[in-house]
């Protein structure tokens, strides 16, 4: 059940049917490691947790479906997702990647894959020459985000995407899809061949779980990660696997919501005497609003802002809001505020990535619009 759906119907039902056993109509969490045999391998399909568990399944199943892929493999964290995949890339050979990315990505690259001989760089992404000229021969992987974390660049996948694949035929594309969602935006209509996902943020959206998530359409890298998946064995719990499941089904409603109160509080910021400037991609003064709004259905919930005040006046406006709290992470119901220079993105200090220790990185929650911007106006006082 995939083709003739809408996306509000796929996160509600894509690979949950009534458990056949009890006619239960939400996935039970199957909570066992291992499963009998009537004889020796012969059984229903499940061996072993590690390898396969029921409730990860439809997990899998419903993920791969809302972002239009055939296959979906669920990780214990977006960091374990991300380091499976990057485990396609051999020693020797070169992973480019988006100049502005996750802090953990940064870590994984720079201070563990490379001491294993797995080479990287960074490149400016909205200008499709630097991509071109960073594409070497061994490139196997072209990794990005967008909206990037915690800048809000907005890349263009299809364009990264097809020049990635004119460098050769092993040249793979990952999109790290977190900001977004595929609410929001679906990289493997655009070319992407692997779709990576932090289900922590926004597709859990509850703040209340860990897990990360890879999506696909080809069957031999399908075949190779679900190999490593079992091999490395960084999976999800049956547990954690239904708590994103249940914040998949609101996945929709709760996009829109985010969208609406980002933009909302990216107006009322941009208005006020003390801001210096505002990055959202739903801003017509944001550099590729063009794209984003080609791109992505709306703009998304996560901005970020600099105070005229540099670093001494956002440290201050971070610790006088009430109901965004002082958080890393995002993603979740509740506003989150933070300082992605000294939390989110410590590890790029000293880095070409290193961020501007005066910018503000904000999850704008679902709260009402308007507590939230009499919230940040008596903290911007
Ligand atoms: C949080 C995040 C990750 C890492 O995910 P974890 O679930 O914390 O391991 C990766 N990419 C992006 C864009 C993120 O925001």
């Amino acid at each position: 059940m995939t083709k003739p759906y809408h996306i509000e119907t796929l996160a509600i039902h894509a690979g949950q049917q009534p458990d056949p056993s009890t006619g239960a109509v939400m996935t039970p969490i199957y909570q066992t490691s291992t499963y009998v045999q009537s004889a020796v391998g012969v059984h229903k399909g499940y061996e072993y947790s590690r390898t396969g568990n029921p409730t990860r399944t439809a997990l899998e199943d419903c993920l791969a479906a809302l972002e239009g892929g055939t296959h979906g493999l669920a990780f214990s964290s977006g960091m374990a997702a991300i380091d499976t995949v990057l485990r396609l890339v051999a020693s020797g050979e070169h992973v480019l990647a988006g100049n502005d990315v996750y802090g953990g990505t940064f870590r994984l690259l720079d201070k563990v894959l490379k001491d294993y001989g797995i080479a990287h760089s960074f490149v400016e992404m909205t200008d499709l020459r630097a991509v071109q000229a960073g594409l070497r021969p061994d490139t196997r992987m072209v990794l990005l985000e967008t909206p990037t974390n915690p800048r809000l660049k907005v890349f263009d996948i299809e364009a990264i995407a097809a020049l990635a694949h004119a460098n050769g035929p092993r040249t793979l594309v990952m999109v790290d899809n977190t900001f977004a969602t595929p609410y929001l935006q679906r990289p493997l209509a655009l070319g992407a061949d692997i779709v990576a996902h932090s289900t922590t943020k926004y597709l859990g959206g509850h703040s209340d779980v860990v897990g990360g998530a890879a999506l696909m359409n080809d069957e031999a890298v399908f075949e190779r990660l679900k190999f490593l998946q079992n091999a490395v064995g960084a999976v999800p719990g049956p547990m954690d696997c239904w708590l994103v499941l249940r914040g998949l089904k609101t996945l929709a409603l709760r996009m829109d919501r985010h969208a609406e109160n980002a933009l909302a509080v990216a107006q009322f910021l941009s208005d006020h005497p003390e801001v210096k400037e505002v990055i959202y991609p739903g801003l017509s003064d944001h550099p590729q609003h063009a794209l984003a709004a080609r791109q992505m259905r709306n703009g998304g919930g996560m901005l970020s802002f600099v105070m005229h005040g540099g670093v001494a006046a956002a440290r201050r406006v971070v610790a006088r809001t009430h109901l965004f709290a002082l958080a890393e992470s995002l993603g979740g119901v509740e506003s989150l505020i933070e300082i992605p220079a000294a939390m989110t993105h410590a590890s790029t200090a000293g880095s070409p990535l290193e961020v501007a220790p005066g910018l503000i990185r904000v999850s704008v929650g679902l709260e009402h619009k308007d507590d939230l911007i009499a919230d940040l106006q008596q903290a911007l006082m």
